[in-house]
């Protein structure tokens, strides 16, 4: 349908991440974690190819974000890939490819608040999520039938601050972090070091991702339709402790009428489409 805009978590874990927005007209990819291969043959299924992108934006620089091989289609393909400017320096060391991407003038730098690619409009938002160079969230708005279609995605939060609450703000669609359950966390063989990274300067819990959500909902003037659970550690979380901890907290705030839905690790989650 002309006006619609649609969103599919096309894979989240801490092996591989990108998020699919699309409407008619327009396509982006959030991040590029997976194989060429992989993203070619999600994007089929939507009847869509990897040349049809008008861009990939990328929120960090770990591995789970970006696959080298990817890029090197990308570029095959001319599509551009975006950053913000705190991170590029970082993304070009670490990768040949977006080096190689950035000689061709298809690694564009971020240098005003928002990019507009046809009818989406795409604003990078700084998260704490410790990651060299920084990383970052994106809002993708779209004018349609008279209001602004908005959707949100950040799959690496560590813990919301005033800004993130007010940039996903509003949002028709949040795809959001739930990483790891409090418990499953401790009693996990994960070194002491890595535990404490994880919960201070890593990622939202359930229940972190649950309180992130009422605040976001709290700054909001209309309640968001969809929610995304994404990147569930597969060793310190499930997607069933991680949908009904988020239920749960928007029950106990008698917010209701908001779909929750899971997204997984090696296939695409349910297409959202408002
Ligand atoms: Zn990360």
């Amino acid at each position: 349908m002309k006006n619609e805009l649609s969103t599919c978590v096309l894979g989240s874990s801490s092996a591989g991440n990108s998020t699919i927005i699309w409407n008619a007209g327009t396509a982006i990819l959030i991040d590029c974690g997976f194989s060429p291969a992989y993203i070619a043959s999600q994007l089929r299924r939507l009847g869509l190819r990897i040349s049809d992108l008008k861009g990939v934006f990328i929120t960090h620089v770990h591995g789970d974000h970006v696959h080298e091989s990817t890029v090197r289609r990308l570029i095959q393909e001319r599509v551009p890939i975006f950053c913000p400017p705190q991170i590029e320096p970082h993304l070009q060391k670490k990768y040949s490819a977006l080096a190689r991407a950035s000689h061709q003038g298809l690694l564009k730098v971020i240098k005003k608040s928002e990019v507009e690619l046809s009818e989406f409009h795409i604003r990078p938002f700084e998260v704490p999520h410790d990651s060299d160079g920084g990383c970052f969230g994106y809002s993708i708005s779209y004018d349609a039938e008279g209001r602004t279609k908005k959707v949100s995605v950040t799959t690496d939060m560590a813990y919301p601050t005033k800004s993130v609450v007010g940039h996903i703000a509003d949002s028709d669609v949040i795809v959001i972090e739930s990483n790891y359950d409090v418990e499953m966390l401790e009693e996990s063989t994960r070194p002491v070091w890595l535990k404490r990274r994880i919960r201070e300067e890593g990622h939202l819990s359930n229940d972190q991702c649950g309180e992130s959500l009422l605040q976001i909902i709290d700054r909001s003037q209309t309640l968001p339709k969809s929610l995304a659970l994404a990147h569930v550690s597969q060793e310190c979380n499930t997607n069933e402790l991680a949908l009904e901890c988020t239920k749960a907290a928007l029950d106990r705030h008698g917010i209701h009428g908001i779909s929750v839905f899971e997204t997984h690790p090696d296939r695409p989650g349910r297409t959202i489409t408002v």
